[in-house]
Protein backbone atom coordinates (compact mmCIF):
# COMPACT_ATOMS: atom_id res chain seq x y z
CA UNK A 1 0.00 0.00 0.00
CA UNK A 2 2.69 2.56 0.74
CA UNK A 3 4.37 1.47 -2.57
CA UNK A 4 1.45 2.35 -4.15
CA UNK A 5 0.68 5.39 -2.00
CA UNK A 6 -2.81 3.91 -1.09
CA UNK A 7 -4.25 5.39 1.99
CA UNK A 8 -7.00 2.74 2.57
CA UNK A 9 -7.92 -0.55 1.46
CA UNK A 10 -11.75 -1.52 1.44
CA UNK A 11 -12.69 -4.48 1.59
CA UNK A 12 -16.38 -5.89 0.74
CA UNK A 13 -17.42 -8.97 -1.05
CA UNK A 14 -15.21 -10.66 -2.91
CA UNK A 15 -12.68 -13.04 -1.67
CA UNK A 16 -9.60 -10.70 -0.70
CA UNK A 17 -11.29 -10.07 3.24
CA UNK A 18 -11.42 -14.04 3.65
CA UNK A 19 -8.44 -14.38 2.49
CA UNK A 20 -7.16 -11.93 5.30
CA UNK A 21 -9.40 -12.59 7.49
CA UNK A 22 -11.13 -15.85 7.07
CA UNK A 23 -14.25 -14.35 6.93
CA UNK A 24 -16.09 -14.33 3.98
CA UNK A 25 -19.19 -11.77 3.80
CA UNK A 26 -22.75 -12.93 2.49
CA UNK A 27 -23.19 -11.42 -0.72
CA UNK A 28 -26.56 -9.72 0.33
CA UNK A 29 -27.32 -5.67 -0.07
CA UNK A 30 -26.35 -4.88 3.65
CA UNK A 31 -22.63 -3.21 3.73
CA UNK A 32 -19.46 -5.33 4.94
CA UNK A 33 -16.27 -3.44 4.89
CA UNK A 34 -13.46 -4.02 6.49
CA UNK A 35 -11.56 -0.50 6.25
CA UNK A 36 -7.82 -1.32 6.12
CA UNK A 37 -5.68 1.97 6.64
CA UNK A 38 -2.20 2.10 5.77
CA UNK A 39 -1.67 4.32 9.03
CA UNK A 40 -4.10 3.24 11.37
CA UNK A 41 -6.11 -0.16 12.94
CA UNK A 42 -8.06 -1.87 10.77
CA UNK A 43 -11.91 -2.05 11.51
CA UNK A 44 -14.75 -4.10 10.39
CA UNK A 45 -17.83 -2.43 9.43
CA UNK A 46 -20.33 -5.05 9.11
CA UNK A 47 -24.04 -5.40 9.54
CA UNK A 48 -25.30 -6.06 13.53
CA UNK A 49 -27.09 -9.19 12.65
CA UNK A 50 -23.87 -10.73 10.86
CA UNK A 51 -21.70 -9.73 13.40
CA UNK A 52 -21.79 -13.34 15.41
CA UNK A 53 -20.73 -14.72 12.11
CA UNK A 54 -17.36 -12.86 12.52
CA UNK A 55 -14.91 -14.93 14.04
CA UNK A 56 -13.34 -13.93 17.29
CA UNK A 57 -10.86 -11.63 15.78
CA UNK A 58 -9.96 -9.19 18.45
CA UNK A 59 -6.25 -9.16 17.79
CA UNK A 60 -6.56 -8.29 13.92
CA UNK A 61 -8.97 -5.91 13.91
CA UNK A 62 -11.82 -3.74 15.47
CA UNK A 63 -15.47 -4.42 15.09
CA UNK A 64 -18.18 -1.76 13.88
CA UNK A 65 -21.33 -3.33 14.11
CA UNK A 66 -24.94 -1.41 12.55
CA UNK A 67 -27.44 -1.53 12.68
CA UNK A 68 -30.44 -0.98 10.16
CA UNK A 69 -31.33 2.08 11.23
CA UNK A 70 -28.06 3.32 10.59
CA UNK A 71 -26.26 4.49 7.12
CA UNK A 72 -22.60 2.02 6.45
CA UNK A 73 -21.25 4.68 4.65
CA UNK A 74 -21.17 7.16 7.43
CA UNK A 75 -19.13 4.85 9.39
CA UNK A 76 -16.62 4.28 7.20
CA UNK A 77 -16.56 7.69 6.49
CA UNK A 78 -15.62 8.22 9.88
CA UNK A 79 -13.05 5.67 9.99
CA UNK A 80 -11.20 7.73 7.52
CA UNK A 81 -11.21 10.58 9.19
CA UNK A 82 -14.60 12.02 7.74
CA UNK A 83 -15.56 14.15 4.61
CA UNK A 84 -12.65 15.90 3.30
CA UNK A 85 -12.74 19.42 1.99
CA UNK A 86 -10.40 19.99 -0.94
CA UNK A 87 -7.61 21.45 0.73
CA UNK A 88 -6.74 18.31 2.73
CA UNK A 89 -4.41 15.82 0.64
CA UNK A 90 -7.01 13.84 -1.59
CA UNK A 91 -7.70 9.99 -0.29
CA UNK A 92 -6.15 7.44 -2.34
CA UNK A 93 -8.68 3.94 -1.77
CA UNK A 94 -8.63 0.47 -2.60
CA UNK A 95 -11.98 -0.88 -2.94
CA UNK A 96 -12.54 -4.34 -3.83
CA UNK A 97 -13.19 -5.30 -7.26
CA UNK A 98 -16.25 -7.58 -6.43
CA UNK A 99 -17.77 -5.04 -4.14
CA UNK A 100 -21.50 -3.75 -5.13
CA UNK A 101 -21.79 -0.75 -7.64
CA UNK A 102 -23.92 0.80 -4.98
CA UNK A 103 -21.56 0.76 -2.37
CA UNK A 104 -18.63 2.41 -4.40
CA UNK A 105 -21.13 5.15 -5.98
CA UNK A 106 -22.27 6.35 -2.77
CA UNK A 107 -18.70 6.32 -1.23
CA UNK A 108 -17.95 8.18 -4.84
CA UNK A 109 -20.39 10.58 -3.84
CA UNK A 110 -19.46 11.55 -0.91
CA UNK A 111 -15.63 11.67 -1.36
CA UNK A 112 -15.84 13.66 -4.67
CA UNK A 113 -11.74 14.57 -4.62
CA UNK A 114 -10.61 10.31 -3.45
CA UNK A 115 -9.19 8.63 -6.40
CA UNK A 116 -10.24 4.76 -6.78
CA UNK A 117 -8.33 1.78 -7.73
CA UNK A 118 -9.25 -1.86 -7.82
CA UNK A 119 -8.02 -3.78 -4.16
CA UNK A 120 -6.44 -6.42 -6.45
CA UNK A 121 -3.46 -4.35 -7.63
CA UNK A 122 -2.54 -4.17 -4.08
CA UNK A 123 -3.52 -7.97 -3.34
CA UNK A 124 -3.42 -9.71 -6.29
CA UNK A 125 0.51 -9.93 -6.50
CA UNK A 126 0.30 -11.48 -2.50
CA UNK A 127 -2.05 -13.77 -2.89
CA UNK A 128 -1.11 -15.32 -5.92
CA UNK A 129 1.73 -16.62 -4.03
CA UNK A 130 0.99 -19.02 -2.55
CA UNK A 131 2.40 -19.95 1.01
CA UNK A 132 3.01 -23.49 2.51
CA UNK A 133 -0.09 -23.88 3.94
CA UNK A 134 -1.78 -22.97 1.03
CA UNK A 135 0.25 -25.19 -0.83
CA UNK A 136 -1.05 -27.84 1.31
CA UNK A 137 -4.89 -26.87 0.73
CA UNK A 138 -4.57 -26.85 -3.41
CA UNK A 139 -2.58 -30.57 -2.97
CA UNK A 140 -5.73 -31.72 -0.63
CA UNK A 141 -8.21 -30.65 -3.37
CA UNK A 142 -6.31 -31.79 -6.62
CA UNK A 143 -5.79 -34.94 -4.68
CA UNK A 144 -9.64 -35.39 -3.68
CA UNK A 145 -10.56 -34.47 -7.71
CA UNK A 146 -8.17 -36.86 -9.12
CA UNK A 147 -9.99 -39.43 -7.23
CA UNK A 148 -13.24 -38.12 -8.69
CA UNK A 149 -11.45 -37.97 -12.25
CA UNK A 150 -10.12 -41.57 -11.55
CA UNK A 151 -14.08 -42.99 -10.93
CA UNK A 152 -15.10 -41.05 -14.18
CA UNK A 153 -12.09 -42.87 -16.33
CA UNK A 154 -12.77 -46.17 -14.46
CA UNK A 155 -16.83 -45.83 -15.66
CA UNK A 156 -17.37 -45.66 -12.09
CA UNK A 157 -19.63 -42.86 -13.25
CA UNK A 158 -22.50 -44.47 -15.41
CA UNK A 159 -22.70 -42.27 -18.94
CA UNK A 160 -24.40 -44.43 -21.30
CA UNK A 161 -28.20 -43.21 -21.44
CA UNK A 162 -27.48 -40.84 -18.69
CA UNK A 163 -28.37 -36.98 -19.04
CA UNK A 164 -25.82 -34.76 -18.87
CA UNK A 165 -27.38 -33.22 -15.89
CA UNK A 166 -27.47 -36.44 -14.18
CA UNK A 167 -23.76 -36.99 -14.33
CA UNK A 168 -23.20 -33.54 -12.97
CA UNK A 169 -25.22 -34.06 -9.98
CA UNK A 170 -23.46 -37.35 -9.76
CA UNK A 171 -19.67 -36.01 -9.83
CA UNK A 172 -21.08 -33.07 -7.64
CA UNK A 173 -21.83 -35.38 -4.81
CA UNK A 174 -18.64 -37.75 -5.24
CA UNK A 175 -16.28 -34.59 -4.85
CA UNK A 176 -18.69 -33.54 -1.21
CA UNK A 177 -18.12 -37.37 0.04
CA UNK A 178 -14.53 -36.97 -1.03
CA UNK A 179 -14.11 -34.20 1.02
CA UNK A 180 -14.70 -30.93 -0.50
CA UNK A 181 -16.85 -28.32 1.11
CA UNK A 182 -19.06 -27.01 -2.06
CA UNK A 183 -19.31 -27.75 -5.61
CA UNK A 184 -18.09 -24.99 -7.81
CA UNK A 185 -19.03 -26.47 -10.88
CA UNK A 186 -19.45 -29.91 -13.19
CA UNK A 187 -19.23 -29.32 -16.54
CA UNK A 188 -20.40 -31.90 -18.84
CA UNK A 189 -20.75 -31.44 -21.83
CA UNK A 190 -21.56 -34.70 -24.33
CA UNK A 191 -21.03 -34.74 -28.65
CA UNK A 192 -21.76 -31.46 -29.85
CA UNK A 193 -21.69 -29.69 -26.46
CA UNK A 194 -18.66 -30.45 -26.05
CA UNK A 195 -17.53 -28.09 -28.38
CA UNK A 196 -18.82 -25.23 -25.49
CA UNK A 197 -16.11 -24.85 -23.25
CA UNK A 198 -18.39 -23.80 -20.57
CA UNK A 199 -21.41 -25.60 -21.66
CA UNK A 200 -24.28 -26.05 -18.93
CA UNK A 201 -25.13 -29.54 -18.52
CA UNK A 202 -28.67 -30.32 -19.77
CA UNK A 203 -31.31 -32.93 -20.74
CA UNK A 204 -29.05 -34.35 -23.58
CA UNK A 205 -28.82 -38.22 -23.43
CA UNK A 206 -25.30 -39.46 -23.53
CA UNK A 207 -24.81 -41.50 -26.46
CA UNK A 208 -21.89 -44.11 -28.28
CA UNK A 209 -18.86 -43.22 -29.32
CA UNK A 210 -19.13 -39.17 -28.46
CA UNK A 211 -16.50 -37.22 -26.19
CA UNK A 212 -17.56 -35.85 -22.97
CA UNK A 213 -15.88 -33.25 -21.66
CA UNK A 214 -16.10 -33.17 -17.76
CA UNK A 215 -14.44 -30.27 -16.18
CA UNK A 216 -15.92 -30.09 -12.68
CA UNK A 217 -13.97 -28.54 -9.47
CA UNK A 218 -15.06 -27.21 -5.63
CA UNK A 219 -13.74 -25.40 -2.26
CA UNK A 220 -11.80 -27.87 0.07
CA UNK A 221 -10.71 -26.56 3.05
CA UNK A 222 -8.07 -28.21 5.88
CA UNK A 223 -9.55 -26.98 9.24
CA UNK A 224 -12.60 -24.74 8.71
CA UNK A 225 -10.77 -22.44 6.91
CA UNK A 226 -11.93 -20.50 4.27
CA UNK A 227 -11.09 -23.45 1.32
CA UNK A 228 -8.69 -23.65 -1.66
CA UNK A 229 -9.99 -24.53 -4.77
CA UNK A 230 -9.81 -27.96 -7.33
CA UNK A 231 -10.48 -27.59 -10.96
CA UNK A 232 -9.46 -30.66 -13.25
CA UNK A 233 -10.77 -31.60 -16.60
CA UNK A 234 -11.10 -35.01 -18.52
CA UNK A 235 -12.56 -35.94 -21.55
CA UNK A 236 -13.22 -39.17 -21.98
CA UNK A 237 -14.68 -41.03 -24.53
CA UNK A 238 -17.76 -43.67 -25.26
CA UNK A 239 -16.63 -46.09 -27.53
CA UNK A 240 -13.52 -46.42 -29.41
CA UNK A 241 -13.03 -42.93 -30.92
CA UNK A 242 -12.77 -42.20 -34.32
CA UNK A 243 -9.38 -41.22 -35.93
CA UNK A 244 -10.17 -38.06 -36.17
CA UNK A 245 -10.70 -37.92 -32.60
CA UNK A 246 -7.89 -39.53 -31.77
CA UNK A 247 -5.53 -37.19 -33.77
CA UNK A 248 -7.16 -33.75 -32.24
CA UNK A 249 -6.89 -35.58 -28.82
CA UNK A 250 -2.83 -36.56 -29.25
CA UNK A 251 -2.26 -32.82 -30.45
CA UNK A 252 -4.34 -31.73 -27.63
CA UNK A 253 -2.36 -33.84 -25.02
CA UNK A 254 1.06 -32.71 -26.37
CA UNK A 255 0.25 -29.60 -26.19
CA UNK A 256 -0.73 -29.33 -22.80
CA UNK A 257 2.16 -31.51 -21.46
CA UNK A 258 4.27 -29.10 -23.50
CA UNK A 259 2.96 -26.12 -21.99
CA UNK A 260 2.98 -27.57 -18.42
CA UNK A 261 6.76 -28.55 -19.09
CA UNK A 262 7.49 -25.09 -20.05
CA UNK A 263 6.20 -23.20 -16.83
CA UNK A 264 9.14 -22.19 -14.85
CA UNK A 265 10.47 -19.45 -12.75
CA UNK A 266 11.11 -16.48 -15.13
CA UNK A 267 9.06 -17.26 -17.81
CA UNK A 268 6.40 -15.05 -18.58
CA UNK A 269 2.85 -16.19 -18.36
CA UNK A 270 1.71 -15.60 -22.48
CA UNK A 271 4.35 -17.83 -23.17
CA UNK A 272 3.08 -21.11 -21.46
CA UNK A 273 -0.50 -20.01 -23.40
CA UNK A 274 1.97 -19.57 -26.40
CA UNK A 275 3.51 -22.98 -26.37
CA UNK A 276 0.03 -24.88 -26.00
CA UNK A 277 -1.15 -22.59 -28.54
CA UNK A 278 1.69 -23.22 -31.29
CA UNK A 279 1.11 -27.01 -31.26
CA UNK A 280 -2.15 -26.84 -31.58
CA UNK A 281 -1.91 -24.44 -34.37
CA UNK A 282 0.67 -25.84 -36.39
CA UNK A 283 -1.52 -28.94 -36.33
CA UNK A 284 -3.97 -26.89 -37.81
CA UNK A 285 -6.76 -26.40 -35.15
CA UNK A 286 -5.70 -23.08 -34.13
CA UNK A 287 -9.00 -21.68 -34.67
CA UNK A 288 -10.46 -24.02 -32.02
CA UNK A 289 -8.65 -23.21 -29.39
CA UNK A 290 -10.53 -19.73 -28.77
CA UNK A 291 -9.70 -19.01 -25.14
CA UNK A 292 -7.06 -18.07 -22.90
CA UNK A 293 -4.39 -21.18 -21.47
CA UNK A 294 -5.18 -21.46 -18.09
CA UNK A 295 -6.14 -19.15 -14.72
CA UNK A 296 -4.52 -18.80 -11.60
CA UNK A 297 -6.24 -20.20 -8.60
CA UNK A 298 -6.78 -20.19 -4.78
CA UNK A 299 -9.13 -18.99 -2.71
CA UNK A 300 -10.82 -18.25 -6.14
CA UNK A 301 -11.57 -20.55 -8.54
CA UNK A 302 -10.17 -17.96 -10.99
CA UNK A 303 -7.33 -15.19 -10.08
CA UNK A 304 -3.83 -14.44 -11.31
CA UNK A 305 -1.95 -15.23 -12.60
CA UNK A 306 -3.66 -15.74 -16.18
CA UNK A 307 -1.90 -17.70 -18.63
CA UNK A 308 -2.98 -15.42 -21.54
CA UNK A 309 -1.70 -13.18 -24.76
CA UNK A 310 -0.40 -9.97 -23.16
CA UNK A 311 0.18 -10.77 -19.55
CA UNK A 312 4.27 -10.69 -19.43
CA UNK A 313 4.10 -10.90 -15.43
CA UNK A 314 7.06 -13.63 -14.95
CA UNK A 315 5.95 -16.71 -13.43
CA UNK A 316 7.34 -17.75 -9.69
CA UNK A 317 7.33 -20.13 -7.02
CA UNK A 318 4.49 -20.18 -5.45
CA UNK A 319 2.40 -19.30 -8.05
CA UNK A 320 -0.66 -22.53 -8.82
CA UNK A 321 -2.36 -22.07 -12.38
CA UNK A 322 -4.79 -24.68 -14.85
CA UNK A 323 -2.47 -25.54 -17.79
CA UNK A 324 -5.94 -26.40 -20.27
CA UNK A 325 -6.07 -26.39 -23.93
CA UNK A 326 -8.84 -27.02 -25.61
CA UNK A 327 -9.73 -28.01 -29.24
CA UNK A 328 -12.93 -27.45 -29.76
CA UNK A 329 -15.01 -28.55 -33.51
CA UNK A 330 -18.34 -26.46 -33.19
CA UNK A 331 -21.35 -28.62 -33.30
CA UNK A 332 -19.43 -32.12 -33.70
CA UNK A 333 -17.06 -32.93 -30.69
CA UNK A 334 -14.73 -30.98 -28.42
CA UNK A 335 -12.08 -32.45 -25.67
CA UNK A 336 -10.17 -30.04 -23.09
CA UNK A 337 -7.58 -31.26 -20.89
CA UNK A 338 -6.52 -29.23 -17.45
CA UNK A 339 -3.89 -29.82 -14.58
CA UNK A 340 -3.06 -27.57 -11.51
CA UNK A 341 0.45 -27.04 -11.48
CA UNK A 342 2.18 -25.01 -9.06
CA UNK A 343 6.04 -23.69 -9.88
CA UNK A 344 8.33 -25.31 -6.89
CA UNK A 345 10.55 -23.83 -5.28
CA UNK A 346 13.68 -25.00 -7.49
CA UNK A 347 11.19 -23.24 -10.49
CA UNK A 348 10.43 -26.06 -11.86
CA UNK A 349 6.78 -26.83 -12.63
CA UNK A 350 4.75 -29.39 -10.00
CA UNK A 351 1.72 -30.75 -11.31
CA UNK A 352 -0.51 -31.02 -8.69
CA UNK A 353 -3.22 -33.83 -10.80
CA UNK A 354 -2.16 -37.11 -11.65
CA UNK A 355 -4.71 -38.38 -13.06
CA UNK A 356 -4.74 -40.30 -16.43
CA UNK A 357 -3.75 -37.58 -18.85
CA UNK A 358 -5.11 -40.60 -21.86
CA UNK A 359 -8.46 -40.53 -23.34
CA UNK A 360 -10.07 -43.36 -21.45
CA UNK A 361 -12.66 -45.20 -23.47
CA UNK A 362 -15.76 -46.00 -20.75
CA UNK A 363 -18.19 -47.95 -21.93
CA UNK A 364 -20.92 -47.57 -19.62
ZN1 LIG B 1 -13.38 -22.58 -17.66
ZN1 LIG C 1 -11.73 -26.41 -15.18
ZN1 LIG D 1 -9.83 -24.09 -15.03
Amino acid sequence: MRELEVDALLLSHGADLPWLTGYRAMPLERLTMLVLRADGDPVMVVPALEAPRVAEADDLFAMEPWTDSQDPIELVLSVLGGPRGASSHPLRLAISDRAWAASVLSLQHQLPGASWLEASVVTSPIRAVKDATELEALHEAAAAADRVAAMLQGGEIGLLGRTESEVSDHIGSLLIEGGHQQVNFAIVGSGPNAASPHHEPGRRVIGRNETVVCDFGGTYSLDDDVGYCSDITRTVVTGPPSGEIDECYQVLLTAQQAAVDSARAGVTAEHVDHVARQIIEDAGFGALFMHRTGHGIGIEAHEDPYLVVGNSEPLQPGHAFSVEPGIYQPDRFGMRLEDIVVIGEDGSPEPLNAADHRMAIVDA
